[in-house]
């Protein structure tokens, strides 16, 4: 995980925008070898992204300021991810600040000079005295007023590894100009996707029961199917036939080959992401048995980085015990957020228990992914949801959502025509996200939202 630290004089509310950022009211310590004193660390979370953020606490011992604590703070610096220089905007630019800021410069990391405590304009005009500090990442922040916030996240997001969440963000540009390029008209090709034919990949640890989900299935349904007229199945992959579409499995040849890669977890998740990469819906297989662990978590975000379908089936019922609200509330919340959509069955891939369901849950699931969103339904809502709660204004100046269109299926891509769309707030496309996903049928499926300039797709 990379690590934000924190590098201030006292008093310059650098606990407080700890605890600000990990949203704790106390600051949670531990030991680290090789300082003298406790050094405030914990996991936080930005826009959804995950990091360490440490308190340097270097700073702040201030009766042999700059010497020894300089020394050690800058070591520690040095081997964080981002700095954050924290100083007091009430306060006019202090030499010392200046000299260990040049000094932390030279680690030559992503740097951002944050100058608390800008509660009014006249703070706001006296933080100008800080830009001789020469650097570009200038945040003026209120921790009491909890402003200025916005920027300073989406700063420290874009700096972020995103293991996790890509589902339902936004996509690029590029993808986007490619779609609206097909057709200047506005009437948009969408994917070919063959509705009789689904592939899946079974995702998952080792011995968390991929290879007898696959059995179970394969056996659940007589009519295995190999060669069927008209589609193509690689003869490596299991298929079968329900409900009259054609369930393939990509790759079994390897989920059979079970016992090869333990223990190599990077070539794991190298096999995992090719199998996604072949894959519409992606089966998250999960030991309820054996609980959840940092290699699952890997494992999801894969998934979400490839904006499949997904259901997450927890396995082994027969030999757990669990509070099935519990360990649901774990995963939305907590461990799979990114994956929030998902549905969640359990079923004992041994004794075959819900395996049926699982088979009618891929078929809706892939429903939901190959849908279209009639322009209309969706404009209806996107309306309603804006007269709900109003757009907020950019910088004073009105922020409209001209209209909203499905650019893209599998999974579904929603444009919203805009004037400003850089002035849509993630927070308010997280909105709309729920209402769109409150009044279609998207269970399992990521969502995309763009945000675009009006007449931008005749650029490009
Ligand atoms: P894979 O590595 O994910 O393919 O896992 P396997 O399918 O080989 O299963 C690993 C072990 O878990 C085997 O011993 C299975 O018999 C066992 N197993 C799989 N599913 C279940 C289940 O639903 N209940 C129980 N009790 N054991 C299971």
């Amino acid at each position: 995980m990379q690590k934000i630290i924190l590098i201030g004089k006292p008093n310059v509310g650098k606990s407080s925008l700890f605890n600000k950022i990990i949203k704790k009211r106390l600051a949670i310590t531990s030991d680290i070898a090789g300082t003298t004193r406790d050094t405030n660390q914990a996991q936080c979370e930005i826009l959804n992204k995950k990091a360490l953020l440490i308190d340097s606490g270097g700073l702040d011992e201030s009766n042999e300021f700059f010497k020894t604590v300089q020394a050690n703070t800058l070591k520690r610096a040095g081997s964080a991810d981002i700095i954050l220089y924290l100083v007091d905007g009430k306060k006019l630019p202090d030499d010392e600040d200046k000299a260990f800021f040049y000094k932390l410069k030279k680690l030559k990391k992503p740097m951002a000079l944050v100058i608390n405590k800008v509660d009014n304009k006249k703070d706001e005009e006296r933080a100008w005295e800080f830009a001789n500090f020469g650097l570009k990442e200038v945040f003026n922040i209120s921790v009491s007023h909890n402003t200025g916030f916005d920027e300073l996240y989406e700063w420290l997001a874009s700096l972020l590894y995103e293991p996790f969440l890509r589902a339902d963000e936004e996509e690029n540009l590029e993808d986007f100009l490619e779609h609206f390029e097909q057709n200047q008209e506005g009437e948009f090709e969408f994917k070919n996707i063959d509705e009789n034919h689904i592939k899946v990949s079974i995702v998952g640890r080792v011995n968390v029961g991929k290879s007898s989900l696959l059995n179970a299935l394969v056996k659940s349904e007589r009519s295995v199917v190999s060669e069927v007229a008209g589609t193509t199945i690689d003869p490596v992959n299991e298929s079968l036939e329900y409900k009259g579409k054609i369930i393939e499995f990509v790759d079994t040849a390897g989920i059979r080959k079970r016992g090869k890669i333990q223990g190599l977890e990077k070539f794991a998740l190298n096999r995992t992401e090719k199998l996604l990469e072949q894959a519409q819906i992606a089966l998250l297989v999960l030991d309820l048995n054996e609980g959840f662990n940092e290699l699952d978590e890997r494992i999801a975000g894969l998934i979400s980085k490839h904006y499949l379908g997904v259901i997450i089936v927890l396995n082994k019922i027969d030999i757990s015990e669990y509070d099935f609200d519990k360990v649901v509330k774990e995963l939305k919340l907590d461990r799979f957020k990114f994956l929030a959509f998902a549905p969640i069955i359990s079923i004992s891939a041994k004794s075959g228990k819900r395996v049926a369901n699982l088979l009618d849950k891929i078929l809706e699931v892939f429903e939901n992914f190959t849908q279209k969103i009639p322009t209309s339904k969706l404009n209806d809502l996107v309306q309603n949801a804006t007269k709900t709660h109003p757009l907020p204004h950019d910088k004073g100046k009105l922020v409209k959502i001209y209209y909203a269109v499905q650019y893209d299926l599998a999974p579904p891509k929603i444009a919203l025509v805009m004037n400003r769309p850089k002035a849509l707030h993630f927070s308010y496309k997280r909105y709309l996200q729920n209402q769109i996903r409150k009044n279609f049928k998207l269970d399992g499926v990521p969502l995309i939202l763009a945000s675009r300039k009006k007449g931008e797709k005749y650029e490009a």
